[in-house]
């Protein structure tokens, strides 16, 4: 296998540095990337996270995956595992890059663009040609928690069957969004998955800990770690979503955070205000499951409260 000039021989694992550019300082700036290879052939893989540099639980996992050697253990196939490719974004405790810019809205990039576009185009030309699938690790942002869930393209058999193997509570289908990196993979017919769990710039053990199994859930599904037994668990799965918005402005406290049920007209919190005078209930519009909700406790009218999924 060779990328951007270096060689990684079967059997062996290394560091690669993909060069973005160079900081107004004139530091260079590189994605970093660890290469884990089998002696045996199989898929290539890839662990993304940190494409948005706040988003701490991915880059955790991936963190947790090289320290406790378990991409040294593949039996075939090799690993490319990036933690962190939002290197700006993660120094600055940003979704985005100096130019205002989202890399997950810049695919597939260009090698003269500004820097998101310059990131979307490394990974457009060196990692993507040579991977099988990839699973791209999020959480949510602007004090959005996300339950843990695995979000798939629709009409996908192959994204279909990864969402399941990996084993998430929740899976969800949906289709791509212009110029992310699952759109600019489907169009080489790249099954990427992405797991959204957490919420930006906190960790969360129970996210981190379910990423953990299900990467080792799907490596071993797809014969690249030693089998376990496997225990069934329980998935929810879902094609819509809906978010339930502020009907009004002021404090908001929730009563049922993410990970329940709830029924139509159930109530999930209250919006108050400072002055005391109000207190609004904040009713389920649909019956569903509650996917996401938003913590922060000042919120305008319209403001996204809850994510509804459902069917
Ligand atoms: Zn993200």
């Amino acid at each position: 296998m060779r990328i951007n000039g270096f060689n990684i021989d079967p059997g062996s694992n290394r560091e690669i540095k993909l060069l973005i550019c160079k900081l107004p300082s004139g530091s260079k700036v590189s994605v970093r990337a660890r290469v884990f290879r089998s002696t045996n052939p199989g898929p290539t893989v890839l662990i993304l996270a940190g494409m948005h540099g706040d988003e701490i639980n991915g880059i955790e996992i991936v963190r947790r995956c090289i320290e406790t050697n378990l991409f040294n253990q593949l039996t075939s196939g090799s690993v490319i595992a990036i933690p962190v490719l939002n290197t700006y974004g993660f120094m600055n405790f940003s979704r985005y890059l100096p130019d205002g810019k989202d890399v997950n809205r810049s695919f597939p990039g260009n090698s003269k663009g500004s820097l998101a576009s310059r990131v979307a185009h490394v990974m457009t030309k060196k990692i993507l040609p040579i991977i099988d699938f990839g699973i791209d690790m999020h959480t949510g942002g602007d004090n959005r928690f996300n339950f843990p869930q695995i979000r798939y393209t629709t009409g996908s058999e192959e994204g279909r069957e990864l969402a399941y193997a990996f084993k998430p509570p929740i899976v969800i289908a949906n289709s791509t969004i212009r110029k992310t990196l699952r759109a600019q993979a489907k169009t080489k017919n790249i099954p990427i998955i992405v797991y959204e769990a957490g919420e930006s710039l906190r960790l969360d053990q129970d996210s981190i800990a379910i990423g953990i199994e299900g990467i080792k859930n799907v490596l071993r599904h797809k014969n690249m770690l030693e089998p376990m037994p496997q225990h069934d668990t329980d998935c929810l799965s879902f094609k819509k979503l809906s978010w339930l918005r502020a009907p009004q402005s002021g404090i908001f406290i929730w009563k049922t955070p993410s990970g329940h049920h709830v029924k139509k007209t159930d109530i999930l919190g209250y919006i108050y205000s400072p002055i005391g005078e109000e207190k609004i209930p904040i009713l389920a519009t649909r019956t569903g499951y509650i996917i996401g909700h938003n913590n922060n406790p000042v919120v305008n009218i319209g403001d996204a409260l809850f994510h509804i999924a459902y069917e």
